[in-house]
This record gives structure tokens, sequence and C-alpha cells, in this order.
């Protein structure tokens, strides 16, 4: 008899062993989903390895057998299953957690899958595809029409085959006069399967592949070579902002797809960058499937199935996207390596950056990093022979040169026109130029809301969080409110001090809202438009964005939103309200953090004829991450940070692991991070030491207290050693223990 080990999909350690029984011989391998008794529950997991011999650690009797098979054939590709039980070791997260990163919540439901008796075959699940009603003209000559009629055949006419539910909200009679038209033989209504998502509303107009640049040719051979000698091969495609990375991409999917091959391509927040997923579509066609969190549970489970299948062969997505059941994948692009949202923060906190090198890794497929402003960690592993670099030194569009970047020290600087030192003397001039000239202007600061804190003007108390150890920011909707950015607890503006009853309440510092009411009252004739979380759910921030590019926005103001990848040429002005807020967090990738993020809005200016000027407010210009994002010197910032990092033993000289604790008693999550943190000392081994424990930069989130300390160590297997009997260790209850391998938030 067999034995199999199945990941449950519940949040524990370990997998379970289960017996196959002698009926289901020859099913259940690896990769299948299987029902089995867990407790008196009946639940779907997922068979991670099966042997023959009987697992050591339980007693015989004890072991179940299954109760059935869903799956004839792996629903977890064999890649993808290695390649996610190596994630769970690398991360010490719990393996059934690691499983259902690859699994659709439909596909895990033993519900669903119980409703259905016939267990053996898993195309039968593929019943979520709903189905809709297109009208076309079927081309016979059309006779005399009437009313309705007539605007409904102009617009098939003139905008071919349409959703009969689209023209029914154009037309109210619309289903009626479709009705008549069909009956007559002009029209014919066809029933389709739903084309799912946001990102295929619109039908996609096919583009030609531009001839590539001389730097984009030897970037493109050096990814083709490798994927036809079918290597698993690492590169960093370093370019600048729009020196045509994409098209690169775009060049290297397609010869990965002539292979046969399936090939993934990562973003930062595909909300933010439809555009990409449209260039996509131009140039593959509809035949993509695009992942992302706004996908309804049937939508997810129907690209899931077209992905597994092998139907769909392309996928676009955010970090997600990194577990889907890819057939042969061959190449894995990850665009804009060096951001943050790649590392989820909660629940398995992976690094879809670092993952994707895994992934391809096991599955022998290329994997290419593309970024401006590369991360530390990738530029370690150029150097360390790991990943090989090739560069793309300039603007695609020959025309368009670099930005010529000014910085304003705003030590020197008196209170601008609007009488503060939110907006300098120096970036008004400039404003106004652009505003005379007709041209744009962004303007970015890292905060929304109006004032991120309000402070009593007689005793000085500042208003904070309830839940959380933060000041409360202000912000003007409703006619006032105070909001916690980290919990979203919200009151009305009070009248007066909580704590001394004082009538005068202070607003100070400034958000993306404090901008744009001073701009409106200095450039009253200038139309404005803020980006920012606040303004922009969902698919509003590309209305805002389209506004921008039809001109009918002279200046925006935004969050870190408007720094990602848009394509905005008629921007002349791009304005850094404050490059100091990212420096002064307790973080040691502070400068790598504010570098990446000064050239990558930089970027924003100058992109098509236009060059551009970029304005950096600043109380640290001499600071090297500010003077080298100012004059480009990435070379020189890369050199020095690495120096940097080196002495100081930080990543990526060393490796680092942070565990919080976390509970709802200030005392008893002191005590037990004190008693963790000893565990580690007892067991601590040569090369790794132990910082901490002490209270988190933030002490207090959604009313829990929080305590850390941190492993640092030289090798990552001493890493591993050390954290092992932390994982290990009994929890007391109501309070949690996690471990952050390679941490990015050090808050
Ligand atoms: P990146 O991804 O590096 O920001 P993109 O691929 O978006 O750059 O390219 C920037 C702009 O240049 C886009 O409008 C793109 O269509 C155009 N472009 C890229 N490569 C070429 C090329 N070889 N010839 C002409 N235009 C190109
Ligand atoms: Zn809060």
């Amino acid at each position: 008899m067999d034995y199999v080990k199945v990941a449950v999909p519940v949040p524990l350690g370990r997998s379970f062993s289960y017996a196959v029984p002698t009926e289901l011989e020859g099913t259940a391998v690896p990769g299948c989903r299987v029902l089995c008794d867990f407790g008196r529950r009946r639940v779907l997991g997922v068979v991670i390895d099966r042997g023959p011999t009987a697992p050591a650690d339980v007693p015989l009797e004890k072991i179940k057998p299954l109760r059935a098979v869903v799956d004839a054939h792996p629903v977890l590709p064999m890649d993808l299953l290695s390649f996610l039980l190596q994630l769970s070791r690398y991360y010490f997260s719990p393996v059934g957690d690691v499983v259902r990163l690859a699994l659709p919540s439909v596909a895990r439901s033993a519900k669903i899958v119980l409703a259905d008796q016939g267990l053996l075959d898993n195309t039968k699940l593929k019943t979520v595809g709903r189905m809709v009603q297109v009208a076309e003209l079927t081309g016979n000559e059309l006779p005399e029409l009437k009313g309705q009629a007539v605007a409904v055949v102009a617009k098939l006419a003139s905008d071919g085959p349409q959703l009969v539910s689209n023209l029914q909200s154009l037309h109210k009679n619309a289903r009626s006069v479709l009705k008549s038209l069909e009956s007559r033989g002009v029209v014919r209504i066809l029933k389709k399967e739903r084309r799912r998502g946001r990102f295929f509303c619109a039908p996609a107009i096919r583009d030609q592949a531009p001839s590539l640049n001389a730097a984009q040719r030897e970037a493109t051979e050096s990814i083709n070579a490798a994927l036809d000698e079918k290597k698993s091969e690492h590169f960093l495609l370093h370019g600048v902002t729009a020196s045509g990375k994409t098209e690169v991409y775009l060049h290297s999917v397609q010869h990965c797809l002539n292979q046969g091959r399936s090939a993934m391509v990562l973003v930062p927040e595909i909300a933010l960058t439809p555009q990409l997923v449209s260039r996509f579509r131009a140039r593959l066609g509809d035949e993509i499937a695009v992942m992302h969190s706004g996908l309804t549970e049937g939508d997810r489970f129907e690209m899931w199935t077209r992905l597994r299948g092998g139907e769909l062969r392309v996928v676009v997505g955010a970090r997600s996207a990194l577990f889907a059941p890819m057939v042969e994948l061959g190449l894995i692009c990850v665009d804009e390596e060096h951001d943050g949202s790649f590392k989820q923060e909660e629940g398995v906190r992976y690094h879809a950056r670092d993952m994707a090198l895994l992934r391809a890794h096991r599955s022998g497929a290329v994997c290419v990093l593309g970024s401006a402003t590369p991360s530390l960690s990738t530029e370690a592993r150029v150097r360390g022979g790991k990943v090989t670099r090739l560069s793309l030194p300039e603007r695609a569009h020959r025309a368009s040169s670099m930005p010529t970047v000014e910085l304003v020290d705003m030590r020197r600087m008196g209170p601008g026109p609007a009488g503060d030192k939110l907006l300098s003397l120096p970036l008004c001039r400039k404003l106004e130029a652009v505003l005379a000239a007709g041209e744009q202007a962004i303007l970015f600061l890292n905060r929304r809301g109006f004032a991120p804190a309000v402070v009593c003007e007689s005793c000085g108390q500042l208003a904070e969080c309830p839940n959380c150890s933060v000041a409360l920011t202000h912000h003007k909707i409703a006619g006032g409110q105070l909001s916690c950015h980290y919990c979203d607890y919200t009151i009305r503006m009070p009248s007066e001090c909580g704590k001394c009853g004082g009538k005068s309440l202070g607003l100070e510092g400034a958000g993306t809202e404090r901008v744009e009411d001073q701009l409106a009252k200095l450039y009253p004739e200038a139309r404005i438009a803020r980006l920012d979380r606040d303004v922009a759910a969902g698919l509003k921030s590309e209305k805002i964005l389209d506004r921008m590019r039809a001109g009918e926005v002279d200046i925006l103001v935004g969050t870190q939103m408007v720094t990602k990848g848009h394509d905005l040429p008629k921007v002349t002005l791009v304005g850094v309200l404050n490059a100091d807020t990212a420096l002064s967090l307790p973080d040691f990738q502070a400068a790598e953090r504010t570098f990446q993020l000064l050239v990558q809005v930089s970027g924003r200016a100058g992109r098509a004829e236009d060059p551009g000027v970029v304005m950096i407010q600043t109380r640290n210009p001499e600071h090297p991450a500010v003077a080298m994002a100012a004059t480009h010197n990435l070379a020189g910032f890369v050199k020095q940070e690495l120096r940097d990092r080196k002495e100081l033993r930080y990543p990526p000289y060393a490796f680092l692991a942070l565990v919080r604790i976390d509970g709802p008693l200030e005392h008893e999550v002191e005590a037990f991070a004190a008693r963790l943190a000893a565990v580690a000392q007892k067991n601590v081994i040569t090369g790794v030491d132990i910082l901490g424990p002490a209270p988190a930069p933030l002490a207090r989130l959604r009313g829990r207290y929080r305590y850390r300390f941190m492993f640092r160590a030289t090798a990552r297997k001493a890493l591993r050693e050390a954290i092992l009997p932390i994982v290990r260790a009994e929890v007391p209850r109501k309070l949690r223990v996690s471990v952050d391998v390679d941490p990015v938030s050090m808050l």
C-alpha cells in the first residue's frame, strides 16, 4: 500500500499522511486534489508526496484512507508543486497556506467539489463561464430602417459586433429592435462565453512591432538565445524610463510562445498600468490572462482553468500571478523589479521578485528583471554573477532627452507665494511658466489628506488613533474628518481638544489635499486634479490620467500613484515637494527607496519631444540619495550604498529575518518577546546575531501591541537554523508570532 502526504489548505504548519486504498490505486499522484477526513470534517487537499513507506511519526492505525481523488491529472504541474514546497521552506510558511496561493478558492472548496459527484475528471469543474449575447450584422442588404433601428445598425456597422447588453444601455428598445432585425435577416445574435474583467471591455487594436533599436536588439537576442537553449538564465534588463523595456518583454514573450512554451509578466500594481495590458493585447491578441485583485472568484477560476489547460499561454498580473499554473513555463518577466509591492506583507510573506527567480530556476525558464532603478539586491546578484545585466542606456524616442534636475534647498528658502514653505518660490515661478506655455506639471507629495497632524494650540495635545500609535490625518471631505491611515478609524473633525477643551486646533503639515487647495488659491485659472487613494478607487485613477493625457488638466497633484510608469507626454515639470520624508524612516533601505523614488518620479518628465525639468525640494541636498538622483548617477549611488551596507552589515551582505510578536496586552507581548529572544539567544549559532527585542516603530496597530527582534546572519543556512526553534515554539493564546524572512517593511 502507498501513503501520501497531503497539504490541507488550512493554516497548519505541516502536511498530513493518508493511506491510498486499493480502489484508488494508480491515482492520487502528487499535484492532484483529494478528499480526506480531517477531524470531523471532510476537506480538500493536495497530494504533495507519495511513496510505499509508512510515515514514521504517526502510528499506523491512526492513518486514515483517502476518501476520493478529484483529479485524474495533477491540478498543479510538478514544477509548480516543487516550487511551492521550496517556497514554504524558505519562508517557514505552513504548506497548506502556500498551496492555497496556487489554487483559486473555487478549486479548493470541498463543497463545490462534493456537489459534483463524478469526481474523476477536472474538466467537469469548468462550469463557471457565463454566456453573453453578441449582435452582429449578417452582411445582407439593408432594408429601409426606422427609429432606433437606424442607430443600432449604424453602431454595428461602424464599431463591429456588440454586446446586446451594451446596445440596450445605449438604446432602451435595443432588444426588441434586434429581434425584429434578426427576423428580417439583417442581424445575427450569437451566444458567446463572456470575456471577463475590465481589461477586456474595449476591443484590442492590434499593432505592429516597431523595429528594435540596437540596444533593444542586443538585449532581446541574449534573452532569446537563453530561451533557445532551454536554460534557466537570469537577466537584469536595466533601462532608463521609456527606454523600451516593454518592447523587449513583448519580443521575448513572442519568441517564447513561438517555441510552444508559456510566459508570465509580473507588474507591481496592475490597476495603475492598464496601458501595459493594452500593449500586450495589441501585440498578442486577447488570448492572455490578466490576474488582478479586482477579479471575481468566477473570473479567477476561469483564467486559472484556461491557463492550466494550456489554452492561454500568457499571464499578466500583480505578484499573485506568480502562482499561475502555466504549462511549460519558458519565461518570467518582472517589470519594475525594485518595487516594494512585490512583497506580500501578510499571510505568506513572500517576495514575488525573489521567488520569480526560484520558480524560473525550477521550471528551466528564463527570468528577466526590468527596472530603471534596480534594487540593491539585484545589483548584488549581478555582481555575484548570478544575473546578467542587459542595458538600454537611452530613451527609445531619439528626440527625447533626460530631464534636467534642480535641487531646491529648503533650508535657504523663506515662505513661498502662498505664505508657507510647502511651495517654494522657485517652484512657483516654474509652475507659472509651465501654465503660461500651456504645458503640464506633476507635483508629488507622499502623503494623502489635508494635514497629517492635528494639535491643540492651548495644551499641545496631538489627536491620535485609539487603535494605533499614530497621529490622525485631517481630511477635508464631508466638512472635515480625522482618519487613521493604518486601520481606517474615522471620526468627524472635533470642535475642541479632547484633553483641555481648547477651541483652537491647529492643522500641521501638509498632504495632497492641502497642496491642491493652495494651488487653487494661487492659480485660480489653472485646472488642477489630484491622484491618490482617496480619489482614485478602482477605475477612477485611469479616468484622471485620461483627462491628463487629453490635456484637460494643467497640474496633477498626487502620491506615489503618479510615479508609476504612466506615459504622460505633455508633462514638462515634475515637482517633488518633500524629498526627505522617506529618508527619515528608521530603515536601512531608506536611502535606496528615496533614490529610486526620486529617479522614478523624475522619469515622468519630458517623455516625448519636450525636455522636462524636475525640481526637488529638500533639506538634505548633500545626501547621496538626493544628490546622485539629481545627477542620474545610478552607478555612483549603487557603489556608495553597497559600501555602506557592507560596513553596517546589512543586506545584501547579511541575511535578515524579523520576528514580530503582537497581542492585545502590552506586558504579555513584551514578556513573550523577551522569552522568545532568550530561546533564540540560547540556540544562537556562530555567524548569527540577534538585535532586540524592542517595541516596533509602530508600537500599536489595530489595537494590538507590537514587539520584535531581528536575526542577522552572514549565511542563509545559519539564519535558517537560528529561526527553527522560534517557528517551533508554542505561542500563548491571543498572541501572534510571525517570521518575516528578507523583510521589506521595517515598521
Ligand atoms: P519602458 O518600458 O522602458 O518604460 P516602453 O517600452 O514603454 O519603455 O517604451 C517607451 C515608448 O517608446 C513607448 O511609447 C514605445 O512604444 C516606444 N518605443 C519603444 N521601443 C521602440 C522602438 N524600437 N521604436 C520606436 N518606438 C519605440
Ligand atoms: Zn488606527
